[in-house]
C-alpha cells in the first residue's frame, strides 16, 4: 500500500493504498453530503499573524510546524506556516462568509493533506510528517446545535469503523488535557488492536466560541442582536487503513473487508495445454458477469505466472474472495471460493453465482468483525488500584476501567511507569464513575478513565 520515500519522514501511497484510501474517502463524502457538509479547499499556506491569531493553536503546533520562509531566492516579509490543521485558515473565511443567523449552520469539509514536523521514527499511516486527511469545519447559531453536529460527527466515524473497516468502535470523550488545542470538547473513536495497544480512530471536536472570537464570526440573529458563533471540527486520517492494516492483517499480508478491497474478488483461472480455451472462457464470462453485478473483480489470465504464485500474490495483497476455476469448475458448472481470511472454500453455482458472491463477500466481512469484536469484548477490564492498573495492562494489554479523579498527575503516574494513558472518559459525562474513588490517589472519582497503551 505505502512505501518509503526519498524524502526522510514522507511515505509514497502507491496506487493499491490509494484505492483504498478513495474508498474510505467515498463512504464519508456520502455520509457528510446527507448531514449539509460541502467538499470545498482552502491554501495549504497560512500567514503566520492569521495562524497565530488563536493562541492555543500555537502553544498545540508551534513545535510541529513546518514554515516556509523563502519564494525563490528572496525572503518573506511574513513566514507561512504549513497548514498542521485548518482552523485558522478556515474560521478567518468563514467570518467573512457569516452576517446573519441565515447564513447558519455553514459546513465545509476538505480533503488534503497535512504536515506536522515530528522528530519520532516514520510508521506508514501511524507516524509521517505529512499525511492525508479529511477535516470538517463548522458554524452554528448556539452550543446545542454545535455539540449536535459533532455527536453526528462522532457517530458517522463510529459507522465507519464498524460498517466499513470492520472493527468494533468504542466512543469517548478525551481527557481535558488531550483535548485539541483550544476546544471545549474533544470526542474519540477508539479501537483495540491485536497487540493490545488502543488506536485513535478519529476526533470530532466541539470548540465553543473562542476560535469565533478570535476570528471575528459573528452573525445578526432573529433579534437584531450581535452575537458569536460556536465552531466544530472533525478529522479522520489514514490512520484509519492503518488500524485496517494492523488488525486484520497475518503473517501471508494484508487483509482487506471486502467494503474497501481496490478489488473483492481475484478470478485464479488452473489450466493445461488441452482446456486453456474453454477454462478461460468460463473464467472471463465469469469475470463479465460479477462486473456488471458492481463486484470489484480482476481476472488473473497472466501466462507467466502459475496458479500458486498468483494465490500468493492475491493474498498478500489482501483480497477477500479468490474465485478458482479449473477443468472441473467448467464440467460441474461451479466456481470455488477461497476466503482470504481463513482460506474457507466454498463451491458455488455458476448459475447463481452473483448472489453467491454477495453472501461470500458478507461472510467474510462478518469474520473480520467477529473477530475483532471478541478481542476488544475480551480486553477491557476494571481495575481499583494503580497497582492493578498497571498489573493488568502489563499482562494483557487492552483497556482498563477506573475511578479517576480528574488530575493530570494521577495518568502521569501510569504512564511513567508502562507508557499507558487515558485513551478516553465515558461519552456522558453525566454518568456515574465506575468507582468511588479514583485508583491512583483515592480521591473521590468524577469521571471513569480507560488506560491504555497506545499507537
Ligand atoms: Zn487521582
Amino acid at each position: 500500500m505505502a512505501d518509503y520515500s526519498g524524502t526522510a519522514g514522507f511515505i509514497v501511497l502507491n496506487p493499491w493504498g490509494q484505492t483504498v484510501w478513495d474508498q474510505i474517502r467515498g463512504y464519508l463524502d456520502d455520509r457528510f453530503a446527507e448531514t449539509g457538509v460541502g467538499n470545498a479547499y482552502f491554501p495549504m499556506l497560512i500567514p503566520e499573524s492569521l495562524f497565530e491569531q488563536e493562541k492555543n493553536i500555537i502553544e498545540g503546533f508551534d513545535p510541529e510546524v513546518a514554515w516556509v520562509t523563502h519564494g525563490g531566492e528572496e525572503e518573506l516579509a511574513e513566514r507561512l506556516a504549513i497548514r498542521p490543521t485548518s482552523e485558522s485558515i478556515i474560521t478567518d473565511h468563514m467570518g467573512r462568509k457569516v452576517r446573519s443567523y441565515r447564513d447558519l449552520p455553514l459546513r465545509y469539509n476538505q480533503w488534503c493533506s497535512v504536515v506536522r514536523w515530528e522528530a519520532t521514527e516514520t510508521k506508514p499511516f501511524l507516524r509521517t510528517r505529512e499525511f492525508l486527511w479529511q477535516e470538517g469545519h463548522g458554524a452554528f447559531p448556539d452550543e446545542e446545535t454545535a455539540r449536535e453536529d459533532t455527536h453526528l460527527r462522532l457517530e458517522q466515524y463510529a459507522d465507519l469503523y464498524e460498517d466499513v473497516l470492520a472493527l468494533p468502535a468504542m466512543t469517548g470523550r478525551k481527557p481535558d488535557h488531550d483535548k485539541f488545542p483550544g476546544a471545549e470538547t474533544t470526542f474519540t473513536v477508539e479501537t483495540l488492536m491485536p497487540d493490545g495497544r488502543s488506536i485513535q480512530g478519529a476526533t470530532p471536536h466541539y470548540l465553543g466560541t473562542k476560535f469565533a472570537e478570535e476570528y471575528d464570526v459573528t452573525f445578526t440573529d432573529e433579534n437584531e442582536q450581535q452575537r458569536v458563533a460556536h465552531t466544530t471540527s472533525w478529522g479522520a486520517s489514514w490512520r484509519t487503513m492503518g488500524a485496517v492494516i494492523m488488525a486484520h492483517g497475518d503473517d501471508q499480508g494484508l487483509v482487506l473487508p471486502p467494503t474497501i478491497a481496490p478489488e473483492q474478488v481475484a478470478i485464479v483461472p488452473i489450466w493445461t495445454d488441452e482446456d486453456k480455451g474453454e477454462v478461460l472462457e468460463y473464467s472471463e464470462d465469469l469475470r463479465a458477469e460479477l462486473e456488471a453485478a458492481g463486484v470489484r473483480v480482476e481476472l488473473d489470465d497472466r501466462d507467466h505466472h502459475s496458479p500458486g504464485f498468483k494465490f500468493n500474490e492475491w493474498e498478500l495483497k489482501g483480497v477477500p474472495l479468490r474465485a478458482e476455476v479449473g477443468s472441473n469448475e467448467v464440467a460441474d458448472g461451479t466456481v470455488r471460493l477461497v476466503h482470504r481470511p481463513d482460506g474457507e472454500k466454498v463451491d458455488v453455482d455458476r448459475a447463481a453465482v452473483a448472489e453467491a458472491v454477495a453472501e461470500e463477500l458478507d461472510a467474510v466481512y462478518e469474520k473480520l468483525y467477529e473477530r475483532a469484536a471478541e478481542r476488544m469484548d475480551e480486553n477491557v477490564r476494571e481495575a481499583d488500584s494503580r497497582n492493578e492498573i498497571l498489573g493488568t495492562i502489563g499482562r494483557h494489554g487492552g483497556y482498563v476501567r477506573a475511578g479517576w479523579c480528574g488530575d493530570v498527575d494521577c495518568e502521569a503516574e501510569i504512564k511513567d511507569q508502562i507508557a499507558a494513558e487515558i485513551v478516553m472518559v465515558e461519552l456522558d459525562p453525566d454518568a456515574d464513575p465506575v468507582s468511588e474513588t479514583c485508583a491512583v490517589c483515592g480521591d473521590s472519582a468524577t469521571e471513569t478513565a480507560y488506560y491504555a497503551k497506545t499507537h
